[in-house]
């Protein structure tokens, strides 16, 4: 082993500690931004330990290495920019082009040694058959997560909704003819035939639209969660490809991480992952685009942040459910600025988290992490719901599906068998949202026409600000 890659393995190894302590860190708020700073400093330390390689003991030119590093700029800045100004409601779109381009460019690079074999790597312990193979994984898989993960991003966006032949059984036919040709080009590649690389590059690349387009509603973040496992494994794959130990290290982790994740979601929602990807319950909805559903609802309560304010000084016990509307006002200081005034008034306050609560796993943690919110008092769904019946008030701001009754006793709903909040057990629940609007999957929410329910109508930081200004009226929070 020559000094360069002796100096090169151990960049990588440092490099490979530094990614799996930023992953570790990354599963608790507290740790979480150092974490994530520790994985990028590992990507450019890999990133930096390959051009020393690839220049001093493989010859690659230097014009080669302008390119690469003009590349990497150019890249790099436009993760930097995007990441600075997407907001947290559109992060899961994000997340899935952000997947889309790990899977394309592995696909990218296998296609590249594929024709380019002046290009191969030289890595030491790479034989023909393991590239090949390799090849053939990275071009597959990177193919699927690419169209994939952009089919994800377009229909969350609500740029693409979901056509009507995927409503219909043909869509199994179609997603199997697809495999199938996939499958025949897969062994053709295999042989080393070129045309056949190039019906890997078709096949994959439309089933990949095919298995992805006829998703939607609530299933869609477990489809994301899956396609980030998928470009974890073309990555993986594209690590064999060029040679980057480092590349199959995070490739191996970004894909057992991306499955773990989705097995976790398929449980927070009741759903089999063979019932997400091919049973479509919920597919046939596209994300709603705040459509209203006014006309359905007969018997409302409206209040105002009066009574709202009356009912909370008398109350012991509150939880707070926060959804994808409190997201949209971005009003989470004003309801911590509320809780406070609660809390010192000798109110039990806690925030109640559903699984998929938002726009992303996660969301509503970050989102109230953000306003200081001690992380103690953020509840997971299964532990707070046997606590609703002895609750004073709810107030749910901006939250629908994930307290929507119907899911528990409508069979013939396309949320039945989501597990949600049981906040109408609890004494008195107030809504806080705009309107009627229905929420992501589209439905009316039964839990609006209870006799313990009332709506406050209005955007959720106008609505906490009133509430906030009746609370000091009423003394609350000077009383303990
Ligand atoms: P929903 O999308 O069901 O409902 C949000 C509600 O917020 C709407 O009914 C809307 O009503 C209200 N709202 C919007 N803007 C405001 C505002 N400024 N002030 C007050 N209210 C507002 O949200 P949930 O969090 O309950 O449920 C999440 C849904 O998203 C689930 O169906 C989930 O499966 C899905 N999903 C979740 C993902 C995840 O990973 N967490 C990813 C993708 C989808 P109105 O317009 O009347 O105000």
């Amino acid at each position: 082993m020559t000094s360069t890659q002796i100096i090169k393995y151990s960049i990588d190894l440092i490099a490979v500690l530094l990614l799996a302590l930023g992953i570790k860190g990354l599963s608790k708020v507290k740790s979480a931004r150092g974490a994530n700073r520790l994985a990028a400093i590992a990507m450019g330390l890999s990133a930096l330990g390959l051009l020393v390689d690839s220049y001093i003991s493989q010859g690659v030119s230097t014009s080669a290495l302008i390119w690469i590093a003009i590349g990497t700029t150019a890249g790099g800045l436009l993760g930097l920019i995007t990441a600075q100004r997407v907001p947290m409601t559109a992060m899961p779109e994000t997340v899935a082009l952000f997947n889309g381009c790990g899977g394309m460019s592995s696909l990218l690079v296998a296609i590249g040694v594929a024709l380019f074999p002046v290009a191969k790597s030289q890595g030491d312990y790479i034989n023909s058959s393991i590239e090949t193979i390799s090849i053939t994984v990275s071009v597959f898989v990177g193919a699927i997560t690419f169209t994939g993960s952009m089919i994800a991003m377009a229909k969350l966006q609500g740029w693409l909704s979901t056509p009507s032949w995927t409503k219909s059984k043909i869509r199994h036919a179609i997603n199997i003819g697809l495999a199938c040709i996939s499958l025949i080009a897969i062994f053709g590649t295999l042989q080393g035939s070129e045309n056949a690389l190039w019906l890997l590059i078709f096949g994959s690349s439309l089933l990949g639209v095919g298995v992805t387009m006829p998703i939607g509603g609530a299933d869609m973040p477990v489809v994301i969660s899956l396609l980030n496992s998928y470009s974890g494994v073309a990555a993986a794959a594209a690590g064999f490809v060029v040679g980057s130990q480092l590349l199959i290290v995070a490739g191996a982790m970004v894909g057992a991480a991306g499955l773990i994740l989705t097995k976790v979601m398929c449980n927070g929602m009741n759903r089999s992952l063979i019932s997400v990807l091919f049973g479509g319950a919920l597919s046939t909805d596209s994300p709603n685009t705040g459509s209203t559903s006014e006309g359905e609802y007969t018997n409302i309560t409206a209040c105002s942040t009066e009574e709202c304010a009356l009912t909370l000084e008398a109350a012991e016990r509150v939880v707070i459910v926060p959804g994808y509307g409190l997201a949209v006002a971005q009003a989470q200081h004003t309801l911590r600025e509320v809780t406070r005034v609660l809390e010192a008034s000798g109110i039990d306050v806690t925030y109640a988290i559903h699984p998929v609560a938002g726009r992303m796993p996660g969301h509503m943690n970050v989102l109230l992490a953000e306003a200081d919110v001690p992380y103690e008092q953020l509840i997971e769904m299964d532990v707070i719901n046997p606590e609703f019946p002895a609750t004073d008030v709810v107030l749910v701001l901006g939250a629908n599906d994930v307290v929507n009754p119907q899911a528990k006793h409508d069979q013939t709903s396309p949320l039945y068998g989501m597990p949600v909040l049981d906040v109408q057990e609890a004494r008195t629940v107030f809504v806080i949202k705009r309107g009627m609007s229905a929420g992501y999957s589209g439905i009316k929410n039964d839990l609006f026409e209870l006799s313990n329910t009332s709506m406050v109508f209005g955007d959720a930081k106008k609505v906490l600000g009133d509430l906030l200004v009746e609370l000091k009226e009423l003394g609350v929070g000077k009383k303990h």
